[in-house]
């Protein structure tokens, strides 16, 4: 077993507070990624869709877990569970500074989590206030601001997977 944390950040244009809609733990939205065998280090043609409200079986054992799948190359079977409340909304701040923020937490076996996509699913708000959803599908989401006045916009999306490191502190555990 393995956790993966994956963090995220974007240029934000009089936007803070970038996050799935239902917050980051939100058990409706979808996280798009790839896989690589961690057996043989086969990469999945295909993407894969993990959602938190919906688990299924391990085979051959009473847990369940968020994905359960096998590697098309060496007929490995891996799972990946989701670990909520790691995750934070990307600030304008940290996105001025470059920075990541802490998005979910994976505890992979069988498979190394990569390339995660954008989709649809993310709210944020304008610096006067206003909501917004965007779907960052095409990368890039840019709207007018009523309120405030100027035009708001996100661009250039980056996310990456790591390797997370558990850190106890104060009986409180967090991934870094
Ligand atoms: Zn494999």
């Amino acid at each position: 077993m393995v956790l993966y944390l994956l963090t995220f950040t974007a240029e934000l244009e009089n936007l803070t507070n970038l996050q799935p809609r239902g917050g980051c733990d939100d058990p409706n939205f979808t996280y798009c990624f790839k896989l690589k065998c961690e057996n043989c280090g086969e990469v999945s043609q295909k993407e894969t869709y993990v959602t938190m409200s919906e688990t299924v079986p391990i085979p051959n054992s009473r847990g369940t877990a968020n994905l359960v799948q096998k590697c098309k190359l060496c007929g490995r079977e891996g799972t990946i569970q989701m670990v909520p409340k790691h995750g934070e909304p990307l600030t304008l701040e940290r996105s001025q500074k470059e920075e990541f923020a802490k998005l979910m937490v994976f505890d992979c076996r069988g498979f190394e989590p990569i390339e995660f996509s954008f989709g649809d699913g993310w709210v944020v708000e304008s610096t006067s206030g206003t909501k917004f959803n965007a779907d960052l599908s095409g990368d890039d989401f840019a709207e007018y601001d009523e309120k405030g006045e100027c035009p708001v916009g996100i661009s250039n999306v980056q996310a990456k997977f790591k390797v997370a490191k558990k850190q106890e502190r104060y009986g409180k555990t967090t991934y870094i």
